[in-house]
Parts: C-alpha cells; sequence; structure tokens
C-alpha cells in the first residue's frame, strides 16, 4: 500500500530526495492526459511529468512502434549504426531551426547540456560561461555551476572560476522593459571585461523551474548581437520548452533568433529517456575525436522519438498547444483571487504568481495548500519559482477544453476556500 513506499523512500532514498506533496500519491497508470493512482482515483494530469508527456501518457499509436521495436533489436551502440537514429538525425534536421543541422544524441538534459558546453569550448577555443540568474541546465558539475536557483546548487563545490551570472530580464520591483535594459548592460559588462575568456552564453528560452519567465520579445535578439560581436556562442536549453510545449515546434522561434547549439531532452521521447545537442556544418566540425554515449540514441528511443514527432505533426498537437494554451490563459485570468499576482507564459506552459496577503503564512505555504487540495479533487499541477511559489500548468498538449473547464472551475472554488 501506499503507506508501505512512503515508510520505504524515508528509509532507502537520500533526504534530498524532493516530492511534491505531503502524501504523493502512487500512480501505477496513466492514458493521455489522465493518471491513476493504487486506489483506481482518477487525476487529470496538468504537469505532464515536468513537460515530458506531450503526446499523452501511455499513448497507444506510439507504443505501438516502441514495443515494435523492443521485439526487433534493443540495443547496439553508436558502433553498430541503427536505422532510427539515423533517420531520427535527419528528421531533426529538418525540424530545427535555421541551418542547424547535425545532432549528437545522449539520454539526459543534463547530459545534452553538458555536451553543448564541451561542444562550445572546443569550437571557440574559450572556456567560460554566461548564464541567467533564475536559469536550471542540469545536475552535472558543471551545468549546475552554471545554474541560478539557489536551492538546486551544491554552492560550495560549484565550478566559480569563469562562470558569469548576468540578472534575468524579469523582476519584481521593475518593468519588464527596465529589467531587459539591466540585464542587457550586466551582459555587454561582463563581455568587455572577460568576452575572451568566455566561450558560450547558456538560456532556456522560458525559464521553467526559475517560475514560467518569458523574456520581451527583442531581448535574446539583442543578446545575440552582443554576444557575436565577442565570439561567443549562444546555447538555447530548450529541455523543457521544445516540441510544442509553448505553441511553437521549439520555444525559440518565439523570438526570431537562431542559436548556435540547441539543447532538447524530456518530451522527444515521451517518456522513454533521449536527448540531444544540435548545430551547423561549422560548429560541429570542431567536435571530431571519437566520442559517443552509450545509450545515446539507442534504437527504442530514436524509433519512439520518430513516432512521437509524427503524432505531433499528424495531431497539429503545436497549434492545438497555441490555442489551448490561449483559453487555458483566459480561464486562468478570469479566476478572481486576492493571492493571483500575475499569469505568466504562453502555448501551454503557464505560471501562477502566487502572493501573500499577510504575514502569518507565505506564498509557498499557499502554493502548497492549492497543489494539495487541487491533488485531493483529482487534478494533478505543478509548482516552480525561486520560491517555489508559482503554481505551473504543462499538461500533455492533448487535453481537452472539457479538461481546462473543470480544472479551472475547481482551482476558482480551492482558492475561494483559502483564507
Ligand atoms: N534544463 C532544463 C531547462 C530543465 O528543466 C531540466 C530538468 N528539469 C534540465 C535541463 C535537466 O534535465 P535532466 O533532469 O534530464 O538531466
Amino acid at each position: 500500500g501506499p503507506d508501505n513506499i512512503i515508510t520505504k523512500r524515508q528509509e532507502y532514498f537520500f533526504p534530498a530526495t524532493a516530492h511534491f506533496y505531503k502524501d504523493p500519491p502512487q500512480i501505477v497508470g496513466g492514458s493521455m492526459q489522465y493518471l491513476f493512482d493504487h486506489n483506481d482515483k482518477k487525476y487529470v494530469d496538468f504537469f505532464a511529468g515536468v513537460s515530458v508527456m506531450n503526446c499523452g501518457h501511455s499513448n497507444p499509436e506510439i507504443l505501438e512502434d516502441t514495443i515494435k521495436q523492443l521485439n526487433n533489436i534493443q540495443h547496439t551502440t553508436t558502433v553498430y549504426l541503427t536505422q532510427p537514429m539515423v533517420e531520427l538525425a535527419q528528421k531533426l534536421a529538418e525540424v530545427l531551426p535555421g541551418d542547424i543541422k547535425r545532432t549528437f544524441f545522449c539520454v539526459t538534459g543534463s547530459e545534452a547540456n553538458e555536451g553543448a558546453m564541451a561542444l562550445a569550448r572546443l569550437y571557440t577555443k574559450k572556456n567560460g560561461f554566461i548564464a541567467l540568474t533564475g536559469g536550471l541546465h542540469g545536475r552535472t558539475h558543471l551545468t549546475l555551476s552554471v545554474t541560478g536557483i539557489p536551492m538546486w546548487r551544491l554552492d560550495d563545490h560549484l565550478v566559480k572560476e569563469n562562470i558569469f551570472f548576468i540578472e534575468r530580464p524579469y523582476s519584481a520591483d521593475l518593468s519588464y522593459e527596465e529589467a531587459m535594459e539591466k540585464s542587457l548592460q550586466q551582459l555587454d559588462a561582463v563581455l568587455k571585461t572577460h568576452g575572451n575568456n568566455i566561450c558560450a552564453m547558456l538560456v532556456e528560452p522560458i525559464q521553467g523551474n526559475g517560475g514560467i519567465i518569458m523574456y520581451p520579445r527583442d531581448y535574446l535578439k539583442k543578446v545575440k548581437t552582443l554576444l557575436e560581436a565577442h565570439d561567443v556562442l549562444l546555447i538555447v536549453d530548450e529541455v523543457q520548452t521544445g516540441y510544442g510545449r509553448t505553441g511553437k515546434m521549439f520555444c525559440i522561434e518565439h523570438y526570431d533568433v537562431v542559436p548556435d547549439i540547441i539543447v532538447t531532452a524530456k518530451a522527444l521521447g515521451n517518456g522513454i529517456p533521449i536527448s540531444t545537442f544540435s548545430t551547423t556544418d561549422e560548429i560541429a566540425k570542431a567536435y571530431s575525436r571519437p566520442s559517443a554515449s552509450t545509450f545515446g540514441g539507442n534504437p527504442v528511443a530514436a524509433q519512439t522519438a520518430l513516432s512521437v514527432l509524427h503524432y505531433i505533426e499528424k495531431n497539429n498537437l503545436v497549434e492545438k498547444s497555441n490555442e489551448l494554451g490561449k483559453y487555458l490563459k483566459q480561464k486562468l485570468e478570469q479566476i478572481s483571487s486576492p493571492f493571483i499576482h500575475e499569469i505568466r507564459g504562453c502555448g501551454l506552459m503557464l505560471g501562477m504568481q502566487i502572493q501573500s496577503q499577510n504575514q502569518s503564512v507565505t506564498s509557498a505555504e499557499i502554493t502548497d495548500m492549492i497543489l494539495e487540495e487541487m491533488k485531493n479533487r483529482g487534478f494533478i499541477i505543478g509548482k516552480n519559482g525561486l520560491n517555489r511559489d508559482v503554481v505551473a500548468f504543462q499538461p500533455p498538449l492533448v487535453i481537452s477544453k472539457g479538461d481546462i473547464d473543470t480544472m479551472t472551475a475547481n482551482l476558482q472554488e480551492v482558492l475561494k476556500q483559502i483564507v
């Protein structure tokens, strides 16, 4: 039973293991936008396993291809090429922005960001990095070193030399315009002083863990221009935003900028681990030493990813994410509550900034109350933000308007109950 798994979790996991909920549901099944626990209670999933299950849980059309591949050949490594891996690389060249063409396959988002950072060093022959406060890029040594969220950092044990943080263009105290100017000025100053030692800047096009922070439309264009003047590459981390999540195939398309290197993971395998970093012909040439990830581009994951891309296209999930995102945003904006400070984001990547009204309870505690009560009512929603006080809505892109209607109606009631 569930008591058993909670006791075992306390006994055998590291104390650092983070869970939502005082009493996490024991999920035993999933079907598209729905989840089921051990008591057969049904939930509508509005978090998609942190933006992974864009095509829905146990999607039968995708699973058919995965199972066929499992029965065929499960694993070879890149030493012996398989058809799905090569076909996937070709398909990615078609969907990725600009003249980004060559792909290196890995397994997790952290690993792909780490690879992208190695590539930037090889290409520019420089070694420093710029990153934004509030960003999250992974859990490996270097990717955690460029992660700008204090709660995730193992501060005493990270790389500090030649890592430069600039403030993200978002601040509770400044207008978007002012925050953008401040961020660009800091970037300019860092580049002027240290540009000779910096190989790349990493950014998420919308900060996920940082609290669903989208930048002003022309921010990244201005960033790119400044970087180019100092031969510094732009690495865009689309781990959480990629594959239709924000109403475009890739979130960077909202900003009209083509990055030098693009990193993807999560939704590409719809639950089967696979990640990528991709770049142009010219930059890829710099990575010519023998290098391969044992599981990267594994045929089961690659075949699943091909099926995912096919499913997204066939079912117009990018356009759906855009339309349903607008609908959900409008519904969230109609909820009246003194605790809602702001609704942010685009497509089906939306955040609700919670603001406490008195000293006796924190915004993070109110956020937890909302998550807990919504879970009891059959809705799994997420949370993020520097202070863990942003309610996050990132459902599978196959969600329906009806699900949105019932979720927002329940959310309105839950918010009314909180005093
Ligand atoms: N980048 C971003 C933007 C992420 O959201 C995450 C994970 N939440 C990562 C990188 C790390 O990915 P992984 O956990 O697969 O290593």
